[in-house]
């Protein structure tokens, strides 16, 4: 069976992430249709969503300009997952601490942008994620901090005592960049395998 895996690509790094949906697909014994998103009408559709980094301000600004703001809610509203990374975070989240950033208020964290490799731009880390037998190799690029975490939010992973990788419901959401690896288990985590266990509590 085909999975239809929407990328929101109205700015920042698509490809990447296109090649990691297809290659956690394969993993899964399944094949991924990636499309990409830049206009409203194309979510409804789409089993799994993955909202990638890139520039908080801008993508929250083109995702209301565009309707794409309320599709992303409702599908989250639906239980579907929803991967969303970097900037793709800052978005989801409930304050970012920048009033540029139009936040969606779908993830129960707050964020502060820019806080990690404010001093050298990036850097990886083998970082333990809760659900992966090894450690991530995760790339921070003026990454952002999750300062406060909600009841319902379960922290997977922590960097320099802050949290920077939590998952509440179909919502899993990074600090850091899992695409910009060979490494697609992340992709597989949120997406294929939260896609299994909503299929799972759907099935009659
Ligand atoms: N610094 C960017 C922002 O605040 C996020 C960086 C990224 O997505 N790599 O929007």
């Amino acid at each position: 069976m085909t999975i239809r895996a929407g990328v929101v690509a109205v700015q920042g790094d698509v490809s990447e992430h296109a090649v990691a949906i297809e290659r956690a697909a394969a993993r899964h014994g399944t094949e991924a249709d990636v499309v990409e998103i830049r206009e409203s009408g194309l979510v409804e559709d789409c089993d799994v969503l993955l909202l990638p980094g890139g520039e908080s301000t801008t993508i929250s600004r083109l995702v209301h300009r565009e309707g794409i703001a309320d599709e992303i809610a409702a599908h989250v509203a639906a239980g579907k997952p929803l991967l969303a990374t970097c900037a793709g975070l800052i978005l989801v989240s409930m304050d970012s601490g920048d009033g540029r950033v139009e936040t969606l208020n779908l993830l129960d964290v707050t964020v502060e942008r820019n806080a990690f490799g404010r001093q050298r731009d990036s850097f990886e880390a083998p970082l333990p994620v809760t659900g992966l037998d090894e450690p991530f190799p995760s790339v921070f690029i003026r990454a952002p901090a999750i300062d406060e975490v909600g009841d319902d939010v379960d922290v997977l992973a922590e960097w320099d005592g802050k949290p920077v990788a939590v998952r509440q419901g179909p919502i899993v959401g990074l600090s850091f960049h899992p695409e910009l690896t060979d490494d697609s288990r992340i992709h597989d985590l949120a997406l294929f395998d939260a896609l299994k266990s909503v299929r799972a509590d759907t099935q009659p």
